[in-house]
């Protein structure tokens, strides 16, 4: 097997994909509430254009796949395209991230599919900030959602809370102390220039240092969990049975050093980078009946255009203005 390597000796092992830009939220730092230019439904990847692109990946040596989107739950046919995806050889990690507000009726079946594991996005735990930042007043149903996943055994859960500062800073010792009774993993997420979060004034991010600092004020000195490699730092309150994961995007500079990920996003481009403004369309050529050696060469070039890190810098005047300006929901976060 050869494996998927770019320019920076990098192996690609995991392919993210975004398999729709709809979402029934519309969190204001991801989306407008209203004037959005969804992808054409005929430009949207099939789940058998989907298979493909992954079948060619993990030939090259990808074991994790991570569904997103948009909200990955709301598109028709999701169950049976996991269960298509489970079946591929090499595949040892399938996961998905999703709002959680389908998950009461859905844990079941995702469990039964194959999919391994969820990261649940959740940035409040008061009912009114909840309606406020996704624009809809689903916080119980979210929270009966996550309980499923747990009684579903789509363990470990993972818990991504946006940090922004005057929004949900004072929640962060309430979010650590979930690990401390539940062996979630709460994952603190800089906040990115993406989309509708490119102004910094409106949004403002906490950087993950500060966010470590307010967890030992409260907690103690963290205890760290093994290396990964994958974006989280990962930490553990003394005694507790879950961990913290801090996600440095921005303000942590090895990040990009460890990244070993390309993205699909909803309409079939290969994004080597959540930031990077180049892409490559699979689907075009694609549908014009190209074959999969041409495909596979065509993974390796967007492989080989990830670049050394994404170029932002928290802090700076350059990262508010350097962010990007496509939507969170087409690329999946
Ligand atoms: N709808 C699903 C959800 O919310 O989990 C999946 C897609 S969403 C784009 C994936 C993740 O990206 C979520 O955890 C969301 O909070 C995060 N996200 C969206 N916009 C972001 C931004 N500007 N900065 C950091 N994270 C962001
Ligand atoms: Fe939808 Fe997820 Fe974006 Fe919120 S963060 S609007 S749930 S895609």
């Amino acid at each position: 097997m050869k494996p998927l390597i770019d320019e920076y000796n990098r192996q690609i092992h995991y392919v993210r994909i975004s398999i729709t830009d709809r979402c029934n939220f519309r969190c204001r730092y991801c989306m407008p509430s209203s004037g959005i230019e969804w992808i054409p439904h005929e430009h949207i990847m099939r789940y058998e254009e989907f298979l493909r692109v992954l079948r060619i990946c993990i030939a090259r040596g990808v074991d994790k796949v991570r569904i997103t989107g948009g909200e990955p739950l709301i598109r028709k046919g999701v169950v049976p395209f996991i269960r298509c995806i489970r079946e591929m050889q090499g595949l040892r990690d399938l996961s998905l991230t999703t709002n959680g507000v389908m998950l009461d009726t859905m844990a079941g079946s995702l469990k039964k599919a194959g999919l391994n594991r969820l990261n649940i996005s959740l940035d409040t735990l008061d009912r009114e900030k909840f309606a406020h930042i996704t624009r809809v007043d689903a916080f119980e149903r979210v929270i009966a959602g996550i309980r499923r996943a747990f009684d579903a055994g789509l363990s470990p859960i993972k818990i991504n809370v946006v940090a922004i500062r005057g929004f949900n800073d004072d929640e962060i010792p309430a979010f650590a102390e979930m690990t401390r009774r539940s062996p979630v993993e709460v994952r603190f997420i800089e906040l990115m220039p993406m989309g509708c979060a490119t102004r910094y004034g409106e949004y403002e991010l906490i950087g993950a240092p500060e966010i470590r600092e307010k967890i030992e004020e409260r907690f103690g000195t963290l205890e760290p969990v093994e290396y990964n490699h994958g974006p989280a730092k990962v930490y553990r309150i003394r005694g507790a049975q879950g961990t913290i994961g801090l996600i440095g995007a921005l303000s942590e500079h090895a990040f990009c050093g460890r990244c070993n990920r390309i993205r699909i996003t909803a309409n079939g481009h290969l994004r080597p980078c959540l930031f990077s403004g180049e892409e490559i369309d699979l689907l075009t050529p694609m549908r014009q009946g190209i074959s999969d050696r041409e495909l596979e060469a065509l993974i390796e070039e967007g492989v080989k255009m990830k670049k050394l890190n994404h170029g932002l810098c928290a802090g700076t005047s350059s990262a508010a203005g350097q962010g990007c300006s496509t939507l969170m929901n087409t690329l999946g976060g």
